[in-house]
């Protein structure tokens, strides 16, 4: 069937310029009328995948969505973005539900949001097979699977839309999917011979980085401190320190509260929507915080404790940088997380598999090598070079020769007769003066202050290392005493040498440090400006702030200092509806903060001085009062405004000339032509006619037969 550019639909409509990895590919398969199955890490972009194919011809598009509260916000952006969206579900009125049928019988809704238990209930079949239906969405679909780690008893019919519905081709997408759950999804809602679709799993613009786990406390106000106004998600290992966190970090004045399973669901509630209504920068949670939330500009996921396997820690770093804007992933680390994990593993009976699974994620954290590599290899995918985007790639780690290191540990740990943990172990290389150490005589033992000169902190780091190398292990079972392994006695003899790491400097940053360069300095008052409008829209609107406009939007609204309508449409994410709606506003915010910027020149970031010039231009002042205000040289100004002429913006240039001027000009033009210098004109005409005139109107006849805009 013949269709409209999606492109075309991506621009107008979403403000997009291009389409991301596969989007294209998927929509044409899905216009082409053919069944898919789309594999799409999160932030991926899966819905633009049904929602373009939606618009690209008259009729219906059923999106089938697990959870009511996605569902509200995915129709809201909808419809902020000017696309007819509703939603059918238990939450809604019967007059609500009335109004909407006479809508869709109207054929006036483009896409239509249901829950799986709406679907089939008879209502809504007789009801679907009323309206023209295009397309069938399944998202989320890996709830439909047993394979799956989300299954949904309420998706288990699902397939049986395929008889309400037989023509309508279907596309299913979830973010989560090994081979076993795809032919799942794919049986259970009978695809018809379904093109598969496998998306990198790379998420490219999140920063990964892992620091072990000492002073986090302090390390984290110090992150935050860096960040101020992002939002982030600290993930803790149990509710009570998610509490303790979060007050801590609201003594040092951040914006933070905490989530976890035991509040209300109220309480939870309320700081969720608080969260995503940018009200609160700082979310202390457990792991139950993050699911089936859709919010776009988390800039940052921290991770208190070590996760306990690699598909969680990827599903939460995931919850960052779903924009695709930088974003960073923090994660701290302890042997002690490792013996928690454990614990809960053995009180829950969990199997073996668990066990490795935490193995390998502790591994992870310790390893020296690219770590988006090893976590794509976990996922089956292979980088083809380090992804110099992480902290190993960023400062290699330097290893040196540790034997003596090692002897030392192991001889204190052999002198105490494998009895003592960690934290004791340091304390006796260390020389420390505790009671129960010296109650204990471990301060007759030869290697008592043997590892003075080795920082405390660096003992741990090392001791873990030693650990890892398989030098020493744990003995769980009595009170986590250190005991040494067969390749730790050869260590131990002599007989065998081993490499360790030195550990990374974490000398604290000096809080008093600025944020951000000077040029951020410059734009803060706009972005605030900007982020204050965004703010009260979305609470007139009962918008999502970042359905108003993303984040994305808001950094080129401050890149690009857009000041006539024409220039909006190079600002990626304001479609033609939300130019219409926001865009005077957005001018006119940046138009006064230019306005503000005269009088201090000298201090402006590249670019910003013709801009400057543009927005007095646009207050609707001359030449003189512009340079009079900027206190600068009229011929400055009329050379910002020539070469604004020239990049296209359609300034009235003969307005702000001397009357006659102009005329007089085309005359010399003609005569001499346009090559000439400016002096040439002026002396031509005996200085009757100033420089800034001459400047104007040559531009004027040289760039106007062009076509331009
Ligand atoms: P997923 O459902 O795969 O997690 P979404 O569909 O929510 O991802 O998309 C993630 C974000 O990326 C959204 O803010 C969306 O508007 C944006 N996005 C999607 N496609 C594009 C594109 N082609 N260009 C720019 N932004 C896009
Ligand atoms: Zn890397």
């Amino acid at each position: 069937m013949k269709h409209e550019d999606p492109v075309l639909i991506l621009r107008r409509h979403f403000g997009y310029q291009h389409f991301r990895p596969l989007q294209l590919e998927i929509i044409e398969a899905v216009a082409g009328g053919k069944d898919c199955l789309v594999v799409m890490p999160t932030g991926g972009g899966k819905s633009i995948c049904y929602q373009v194919p939606a618009l690209l011809q008259p009729g219906l598009t059923l999106v089938i969505s697990p959870l009511i509260s996605l569902m509200q916000d995915q129709v809201s952006a909808l419809k902020s973005n000017g696309i007819a969206a509703a939603f059918l579900n238990s939450s809604q009125s019967l007059s609500e539900q009335q109004a909407l049928v006479e809508e869709l019988l109207l054929a006036e809704i483009r896409l239509l949001y249901v829950s799986p238990e709406r679907l089939l209930t008879e209502d809504t079949t007789r009801l679907l097979s009323r309206v023209k239906v295009n397309l069938i969405a399944v998202d989320e679909a890996h709830c439909i699977s047993q394979w799956g780690h989300d299954f949904r008893p309420e998706y288990s019919r699902l397939g049986e839309i395929r008889r309400v519905l037989p023509d309508a081709p279907m596309i299913a997408l979830t973010a989560t999917a090994d081979r076993l759950t795809r032919q799942d999804i794919s049986e259970r809602l009978s695809l018809r011979n379904p093109q598969g679709f496998l998306a990198s799993f790379d998420r490219p613009n999140i920063h990964l980085k892992v620091v072990p786990g000492q002073d986090r406390i302090q390390h984290i106000v110090q992150f935050v401190r860096k960040r101020p106004g992002q939002a982030g998600i600290v993930y803790c290992i149990s509710r009570k320190s998610t509490e303790s966190l979060a007050q801590k970090l609201k003594a040092q004045g951040f914006s933070v509260a905490f989530y976890h399973a035991g509040m209300t669901p109220q309480a939870r509630y309320r700081v969720q929507d608080d969260f995503l209504n940018d009200k609160l920068d700082i979310m202390c949670a457990t792991v139950a915080f993050g699911m089936g939330i859709d919010k776009p500009n988390v800039r940052w996921v921290v991770h208190y404790n070590l996760p306990k396997n690699l598909e969680s820690y990827y599903q939460e770093i995931g919850r960052a940088g779903r924009d695709g804007l930088p974003s960073e992933a923090l994660l701290f680390f302890s042997y002690a997380d490792v013996i928690q994990h454990r614990q809960f593993l053995e009180e829950s009976g969990q199997a073996e598999v668990m066990e490795a699974k935490l193995e390998r994620m502790f591994q992870f954290a310790q390893a020296q090598m690219c770590r988006r590599r090893i976590l794509l290899r976990y996922f089956g995918e292979e980088l083809e070079a380090d992804c110099g985007h992480c902290d190993t790639c960023e400062s290699p780690p330097a290893s040196f020769d540790g034997t003596v290191l090692a002897q030392k540990a192991l001889s204190a740990v052999a002198r105490t007769q494998q009895q003592v943990g960690i934290q004791m172990l340091i304390d006796i290389l260390r020389g420390s003066q505790r009671k129960d150490l010296l109650a204990r005589q471990f301060h007759e033992i030869k290697t008592y202050g043997a590892g003075r000169d080795v920082p405390a902190k660096d003992w741990q780091a090392y001791l873990h290392q030693f650990l890892h190398l398989g030098l020493l292990d744990i003995a769980y079972e009595h009170g986590n005493a250190l005991t040494i392994t067969g390749a730790g006695k050869e260590v131990l003899l002599g007989q065998r040498k081993i490499q360790v790491v030195k550990p990374a400097d974490s000398a604290p940053v000096p809080a008093a440090t600025p944020v951000g360069t000077a040029k951020d300095r410059f734009f803060k008052p706009l972005e605030d400006a900007l982020r204050d409008f965004r703010l009260q829209t979305a609470a007139r609107e009962g918008l999502r702030p970042y359905y108003v406009i993303s984040d994305l939007t808001l950094e080129q609204l401050v890149q690009r200092l857009p000041l006539v309508p024409d220039d909006l449409d190079e600002v990626e994410g304001l479609g033609k509806a939300k130019q219409a709606k926001y865009g005077p506003d957005l001018l006119r915010l940046i138009q006064q903060f230019l306005i503000r910027q005269t009088g201090h020149e000298g201090q402006f970031p590249k670019g910003v001085s013709p801009k400057v010039t543009l927005a007095c231009y646009l207050q609707g002042w001359d030449i003189a009062t512009i340079a009079q205000k900027r206190q600068a040289q009229p011929s400055t100004i009329s050379g910002h405004l020539a070469g604004l002429f020239e990049e296209g913006y359609d300034l009235d240039l003969a307005s702000l000339m001397k009357p006659g001027s102009l005329e007089i000009l085309r005359q010399v033009f003609a005569l001499l032509g346009t090559d000439q210098p400016l002096k040439a004109y002026f002396e031509h005409l005996h200085g009757s006619v100033g420089y800034d005139d001459i400047r104007m109107a040559l531009v004027l006849e040289k760039v106007k037969p062009k076509a331009r805009g």
